[in-house]
């Protein structure tokens, strides 16, 4: 997997409805950190209950949305 930074952010999985707060990023220096959502452009993660993909990106608003998700 190489190396990232963790990113506190917490949100619902779209998929399946599960609370999600794992998140990780190769935004910035990765060096194992953890970093708030706000100092990143991206990051990514799985719903360890339905195994879902998401990634996360920011919009025009700076607010931070699912712009893909991959279903197992
Ligand atoms: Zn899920």
């Amino acid at each position: 997997m190489g190396v990232y930074n963790n990113v506190e952010f917490k949100c619902q999985c779209p998929n399946c409805g599960e609370r999600l707060d794992g998140f990780q990023t190769y935004d910035g220096e990765p060096m194992f950190l953890t970093v708030t959502a706000a100092s990143v452009a991206n990051f990514h993660g799985g719903c360890d209950n339905c195994g879902a993909w998401l990634e996360f990106a920011r919009d025009d608003n700076g607010a931070f949305i699912v712009t893909a998700v991959t279903a197992k």
